[in-house]
């Protein structure tokens, strides 16, 4: 079964002459063991299907299932659990706590859930981020790629069921989208994760498996990508 089942999504931004449909009865199912690349152009309902879908934001209509919990009925503070505990979020900006090292930022999402960190895992992240020795700089000493794939890192620390990012591979220079791209890779096949990534990025996007095009709030696309066949 899907680790994601959303039906029937709709969500309308504002009222009246002026309102706006992001969301226009999207149905989507993402699977265990699949890196799906969400594509399509600016103000086509990207971020708002994966703001849904990931429990950042309610729609209007329709319902989410994840890891077999139906997230629209849920509470405030129950969602917010089950975020911290199944789901994994990439942001552009990075959101690192300044004031923390690397390493304590991978593993804010443990610490904030009170759990203990496994040493092996923490240990396997880090080595395949490549931080070496800079596991313990802080972000701003560190370049934007390696800042990112501490993001990345700390999206997977969890070990989420499903891991939502949104243009993970947005200003970086090739070499580090390649490194962040083989992460999420690594992520899908070596743990079965599902992963689920908005890009503008065609190169980005072969290394999916499956690619969505959104257009007016619309699925108009839902087909094998580049990463599926090899
Ligand atoms: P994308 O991620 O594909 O660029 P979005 O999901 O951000 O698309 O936006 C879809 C549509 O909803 C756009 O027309 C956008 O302007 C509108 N929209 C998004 N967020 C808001 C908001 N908070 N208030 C009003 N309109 C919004
Ligand atoms: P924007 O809406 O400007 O594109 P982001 O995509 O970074 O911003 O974040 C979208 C929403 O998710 C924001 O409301 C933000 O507060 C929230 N958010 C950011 N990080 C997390 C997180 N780790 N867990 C839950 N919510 C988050």
């Amino acid at each position: 079964t899907p680790i994601v089942q959303a039906s029937g999504l709709s969500k309308t931004y504002g009222s009246g002459e002026t309102a706006i449909t992001a969301l226009d009865d999207v149905s989507v199912d993402f699977r265990a063991g699949e890196l799906t690349a969400i594509m399509g152009p600016s103000g086509s309902g990207k971020s708002t299907l994966m703001h849904c879908i990931a429990g950042l934001d309610r729609a209007d209509a329709g319902t989410v299932t994840i890891d077999g919990v139906e997230i629209t009925d849920l509470d405030d503070r129950h969602l917010t659990e089950l975020r911290r505990d199944r789901i994994g979020f990439v942001f552009q900006a990075f959101n690192l706590l300044p004031v923390l090292t690397a390493e304590e930022n991978i593993l804010l999402p443990l610490t904030i859930a009170g759990r203990e960190p496994d040493p092996e895992w923490l240990e396997q992240l880090v080595t395949t981020i490549g931080l070496g020795d800079r596991r313990h700089h802080r972000p701003s000493e560190l370049s934007g790629g390696q800042q990112q794939r501490v993001a990345v890192a700390r999206a997977l620390a969890s070990r989420p069921a499903v891991v939502f990012a949104d243009e993970p591979t947005g200003n970086l220079d090739s070499r580090s989208s390649d490194e962040i791209l083989g992460l999420l890779r690594h992520s899908v096949d070596g743990l079965g994760q599902s992963v689920v990534m908005v890009t503008h990025d065609p190169h980005a996007a072969s290394f999916a498996d499956r690619l969505l095009v959104l257009k007016d709030g619309r699925i108009v696309h839902d087909g094998p990508a580049g990463g599926a066949d090899d």
